[in-house]
């Protein structure tokens, strides 16, 4: 019988992401879409990783299967770690992602090319249905750029110039992104984890 771990998301491009760098026929993959009793887990956490290990912890005990959550977001150093965990809902509880860009450009106007670092956070909790639980994150450094630049991506990707490119993440293919981004990272550190509590 495949193994199975349960992400708690109903994203389907985090699904695949997890599935290309497990590269493991052997595991298969569950979203909460394939589950139909989850109910939507309240990030009320402090940080990332109390979201990730929350997320992770509860859909593991209320499913029963081992489970994989992920909080992320980006960290501007010139607005004291803004927009952070608040990075979904950063120009208010049903902001759009140009709502959230226009609201992080207008908070920045006055800063310089310079002093325009930032980084995206990503931490991924995975935890038994008993409640043990690992976490790990990965980033990725950068800049925010001037105006949005590209199409390509979500979320802050058209502000986001990733650290030795002169593109944005909107500008970059997703090839690029997905080799160097906070979330593959994290997932790369995940594969020990998932060895130990899926029994490979
Ligand atoms: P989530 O925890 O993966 O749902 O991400 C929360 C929020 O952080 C998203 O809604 C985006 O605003 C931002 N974010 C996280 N990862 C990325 C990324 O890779 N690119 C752009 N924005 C991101």
């Amino acid at each position: 019988m495949a193994l199975e771990i349960l992400l708690a998301t109903r994203n389907q491009k985090k699904k695949l992401e997890l599935q290309e760098l497990l590269d493991n026929p052997g595991i298969r993959i569950l979203t909460l879409e394939d589950i139909d009793h989850i109910p939507e887990i309240i990030e009320d956490g402090c940080t990332f990783e109390e979201n990730a290990v929350k997320k992770a912890r509860e859909t593991a005990a209320l499913s029963g299967y081992t489970c994989l959550a992920d909080d992320s977001g980006l960290v501007v150093d010139a607005l004291e770690g803004k927009p952070g965990i608040y990075s979904a809902r950063f120009a208010g509880p049903e902001a759009s992602d140009h709502e959230n860009n226009e609201k992080l450009l207008d908070l920045m106007k006055d800063i310089e090319v310079g002093n325009r670092t930032a980084r995206f956070i990503c931490f991924i909790a995975i935890s038994t249905p008993g409640g043990e639980v690992e976490s790990v994150y990965g980033t990725c450094e950068g800049r925010i750029a001037l105006a949005p630049r590209g199409k390509g991506g979500f979320g802050y990707d058209p502000l986001f110039i990733p650290a030795g490119y002169e593109e944005s993440f909107g500008e970059l293919p997703a090839s690029i992104k997905n080799a160097i981004s906070h979330r593959a990272q994290a997932l790369k550190k995940c594969q020990p984890i998932l060895a130990k509590f899926l029994g490979l």
